[in-house]
């Protein structure tokens, strides 16, 4: 079923209007000054997937506009991931590539009296541009004539001046209700060198000067942005109505996604990097897209996640659980099942003949031989989850505990006869006895096990570390503008286990998720030296208990 909401509608009343000769052109604007975040991939989602609904194109355009934080390795990143996600753009553009043509219409605009140039100083130029309340002041420089306006911006571009000493602002009224437009900064001093134009400019568009331009120059048709750009779009239009722009693209802006437990800003993205909290910016805790396929995420879950949360008008947070829930939904259907022990305990066979080896087919997708099965040896020595074993375990404990019987998945029934203990009292090893009838798991005489516990044979069990991941802020909506991001972290954000495998998980590849029984879904982490698995997901669902809890309430 293709989507409906504002956004598409709005669409679709504009090619049926003829509007724009019926293109559909949309972009995706990130600025190269980190990694993209799941927030992006709402953005990506929409643009690309809105291309692709009208049969329309969609252009790909770095809004290099900042040099001083942007960088080579954010566009290399960023394209990787948008083709990861499963997107192809039709152009591939940068911001700088339109500075010559944008310098020319600032140009322009003094020409025919529409921006001057400004010497106000910063504080200066804050108290004149009054408040939401109040009405600002005209500059003593709002009217210096054309010709002067046009040399200082010409020697603003060439290098003559420090950062701040001037700056091109458009004339338009400096007591509209609207702060936007109040005479703002189009050009600004800033002797850095560019990423992709050097030293050519010591001046830079501001991102209103920049945006709306690139727009026009590419034909986009529905420039689509977040909403706190909304009382920007008065600006967008004035310009694109006093500019001669070659097209008029239309902005309309939506609801940025926001998450739980998580904060999206790249600005503290970046400090959380900075200050060693994670390990870069492809932490598995993160929610950069590396992050997330680092972790486990599929582009198919985070396609998916991005549909379910839709688009909307209004700001609001979505849980956690539902792009959890996402994951764990593909995973279900794809992820070949394994079995390792996260928390070994040595459990051994009493009755088990002498270097006796059965082995038993398992296949990797419960129920389905035709995706691949492998064989599980047993030799009568095998590992169990600590967890598994209780000494005095209540009525309804369905695992090992003295006397009681379980079943070993794929393998036999067995029967806990004894405990060994090492000095400090501590649980060393579990004698348990077999039933030889019940090969296979299966009741040899209509008795039933409630039951059924994973296990790693002892004498093939390759070492593993896992990584299990919880979210990386204890609250919700973390408030990282008023504490120490210290202080808002979930301490437990990482616990690394070392445990153990079945030999076939040592061929699973990097970056390929897998179930493993009873525990979660792990990511084969890509670390080349040792066997490592990220935690993806648990398997326990906790967005159908919100759904339901927000149903009771409702
Ligand atoms: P930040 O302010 O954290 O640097 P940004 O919005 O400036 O983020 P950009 O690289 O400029 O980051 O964003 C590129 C595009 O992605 C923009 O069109 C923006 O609207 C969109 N986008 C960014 N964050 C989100 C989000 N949380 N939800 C939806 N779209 C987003
Ligand atoms: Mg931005």
């Amino acid at each position: 079923m293709e989507p409906r909401d504002f956004i598409r509608d709005r669409i679709r009343r504009d090619v049926e209007s003829g509007r724009n000769d019926r293109r559909v052109h949309t972009r995706f604007p990130p600025e190269p000054n980190g990694h993209l975040h799941i927030g992006h991939a709402q953005a990506i989602g929409l643009n690309f997937g809105l291309a692709r609904e009208f049969g329309g194109t969609v252009n790909l355009r770095f809004d290099d506009t900042n040099p001083e934080a942007e960088d080579v390795a954010y566009v290399d990143s960023i394209q990787e991931t948008i083709r990861w996600l499963g997107f192809a753009w039709d152009g591939l553009a940068y911001a700088s590539d339109y500075f010559a043509q944008l310098y020319a219409w600032a140009e322009y605009l003094i020409g025919a009296g529409l921006a001057y140039v400004d010497q106000l100083t910063p504080e200066q130029m804050r108290e004149y541009r009054g408040t939401p309340t109040e009405p600002g002041r005209n500059s003593p420089w709002r009217d210096r004539p054309t010709a002067e306006s046009l040399d200082l911006l010409q020697r603003m571009r060439d290098g003559e001046f420090p950062n701040g000493a001037y700056v091109l602002r458009a004339k338009i009224d400096m007591a509209h209700p609207n702060l936007n437009l109040r005479d703002p900064a189009l050009y600004r001093i800033r002797r850095v060198a560019h990423q992709r134009t050097g030293d050519r400019w010591n001046i830079y568009p501001t991102y209103d000067f920049a945006h709306g331009q690139s727009d026009a120059i590419e034909g986009i048709t529905h420039s689509i942005c977040t909403l706190e750009f909304e009382n920007h779009r008065p600006l967008y239009d004035w310009l694109i109505e006093h500019l001669p722009v070659p097209h008029r693209p239309q902005q309309i802006e939506f609801a940025r996604l926001n998450l739980t437990h998580t904060v999206m800003s790249k600005r503290v993205l970046r400090r959380l990097i900075e200050e060693r909290h994670v390990d870069g910016w492809d932490d598995p805790r993160l929610p950069t897209l590396s992050g997330l396929r680092r972790r486990g995420y599929t582009p198919e879950a985070i396609r998916e996640f991005c549909a379910r949360v839709g688009v909307s008008k209004t700001n609001a947070t979505t849980e956690l659980a539902l792009l959890e829930f996402s994951l764990r939904e593909d995973l279900n259907a794809r992820a070949p099942r394994f079995m390792a022990v996260l928390d070994p305990v040595l459990v051994r066979v009493a009755n088990w003949p002498d270097g006796a080896v059965d082995s038993f087919e398992a296949e990797y997708h419960p129920g389905d031989r035709s995706r691949g099965s492998r064989q599980v040896a047993f030799s009568g020595s095998f590992y169990v989850e600590r967890e598994d074993y209780l000494d005095d375990a209540p009525r309804k404990w369905f695992r090992l505990a003295p006397g009681r019987e379980v079943r070993l998945k794929y393998a036999y029934y067995v029967t806990v006869v004894e405990t060994l203990r090492d000095q400090a009292g501590a649980l060393r090893e579990i004698v348990v006895e077999y039933d030889p009838d019940s090969r296979g798991g299966e009741s040899p005489d209509g008795r039933k096990v409630k039951g059924t516990l994973h296990w790693v044979d002892a004498s093939r069990a390759r070492p593993a570390e896992f990584r299990l991941y919880d979210t990386l802020f204890r609250d919700r909506s973390p408030d990282t503008a008023n504490a120490e991001l210290s202080e808002l972290l979930n301490p437990d954000s990482l616990v690394i286990k070392h445990g153990v495998v079945e030999p076939a998980a040592t061929t699973i590849e990097a970056g390929t998720s897998v179930q493993f029984l009873r525990s979660g879904y792990y990511c084969r982490d890509t670390d080349p030296e040792r066997l490592v698995f990220n935690r993806a997901v648990t398997l326990k669902d906790n967005w159908q208990r919100i759904v339901r809890n927000q149903r009771q309430n409702e």
